[in-house]
């Protein structure tokens, strides 16, 4: 499959899911970006697995390898990345390749943005999440001290090279992670792609490659039309935050080490389906069917551990930034979502209050 995104500049990147891509990078990237010298970043763990075949195909300058973790999606990475592509003469021309999950695109991505003011940036994307959700749209960026992503730029790639047959070696854990954002964009925009997911457990995915690939391609394709319509978050776009308002909050209480993103973005999105059931939007039931696909994939639906008041704390962080009111995508039903404002507390309580003593 092959998608094109249009960026705000009107410029287009090709977005490429096919299985055993990874053996044709030097041909894709030849189209995209002729003759220009790479430097490849990895992961330590993506690097022992796959290492060897992304050294070979590409010849790159260099490889710089970061350790493996949210935990190094920091600012100094960035600045020995930075000092790496110096070092080897990185010029203009240059390009920088991603090849592993969301942390080293974030990482590279931003390290591609500010060398030398700019210079180009491919993706490779290895985990599942990475595949359907974070390698598409030209976010970029390192967490700090103060919260994540805080740090960044919008760094729209040259190219998405997506090969489904590298989660092969992709730990279970990370396949659950991944599919709370395929689960996402199905409620967004594919109620076929939901049914399929709700139907689905997370071994009999990740042992049927051809079903893997077919989710990959779906939400891939989701994704890069909606940030084709709005690459910088203006309106259509926002409709990706679903799950994510009330999830980055519960991500944020729980500490990063307690809950994985797409763990976060399971109870987010059961929440926030409970919220659109309150106000009448959607009809009644749709949050229990949420729940049970998340169930059945793995991921949690409540955030048990979780402090009631430290989410409220994030939460009233985020509308400072927005103003009066906290804009959620809210799913209607599945393949539908409205953007909605809400400056009523009482109503975003309660959805966390349930979330956290397990009604939801
Ligand atoms: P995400 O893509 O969810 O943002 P990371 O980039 O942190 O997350 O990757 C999650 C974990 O999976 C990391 O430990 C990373 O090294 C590992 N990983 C990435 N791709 C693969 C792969 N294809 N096989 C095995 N492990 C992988
Ligand atoms: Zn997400």
């Amino acid at each position: 499959m092959r998608v094109d995104v249009e960026t705000a500049a009107g410029e287009r990147y090709p977005v490429l899911v096919r299985a055993g891509a990874l053996s044709e990078v030097r041909d894709h990237l030849a189209e995209v970006a002729p003759d220009a010298a790479c430097v490849v970043v990895t992961d330590e763990n993506v690097d022992a697995l796959h290492g060897a075949r992304i050294r070979a195909a590409l010849l790159p300058l260099r490889v710089d390898v970061v350790a493996p973790g949210e935990a190094h999606k920091t600012l100094a990475t960035v600045e020995r990345l930075l000092d790496g592509f110096v070092a080897e003469g990185l010029d203009r021309s240059g390009l920088v390749v991603s090849f592993g999950g969301g942390v080293v695109s974030d990482l590279a991505g931003f390290a591609a943005a500010i060398h030398l003011r700019g210079v180009r940036h491919a993706v490779i994307p290895t985990t599942l999440l990475a595949q359907v959700d974070a390698s598409i749209g030209g976010k970029t960026g390192v967490d700090t001290p103060r919260g994540k992503n805080l740090v960044g730029a919008f760094w729209p790639p040259c190219l998405v090279l997506t090969d489904p047959e590298l989660l092969a070696t992709l730990p279970r854990a990370e396949w659950i992670n991944g599919l709370a954002e395929a689960l996402k964009s199905a409620i967004i925009a594919d109620d076929a792609l939901f049914e399929r997911l709700e139907a689905a457990d997370v071994d009999a995915l990740r042992s049927d490659a051809s079903a893997a690939a077919h989710v990959v391609e779906r939400c891939a394709h989701i994704k890069a039309t909606i940030c084709s319509e709005d690459e910088r978050d203006g309106g259509v776009r926002q409709r990706l935050n679903l799950g994510h308002t009330l999830g980055h909050a519960f991500e944020a209480a729980a500490g990063f080490e307690g809950l994985r993103h797409g763990e976060a973005v399971a109870i987010g999105m059961v929440a926030e389906a409970r919220i659109a059931e309150r106000l009448g939007l959607a009809e009644p039931g749709l949050a229990d069917r949420i729940a049970a696909a998340c169930r059945r994939l793995g991921l949690p639906v409540t955030a048990r551990d979780v402090d009631a008041a430290h989410v409220r704390s994030f939460l009233r962080a985020d509308k400072k930034r927005a103003g009066a009111a906290i804009r959620f995508a809210l799913p209607c039903a599945i393949g539908r979502v409205e953007l909605v404002d809400i400056d009523d507390p009482a109503i975003i309580d309660a959805a966390v209050v349930d979330a956290i003593s397990g009604t939801a």
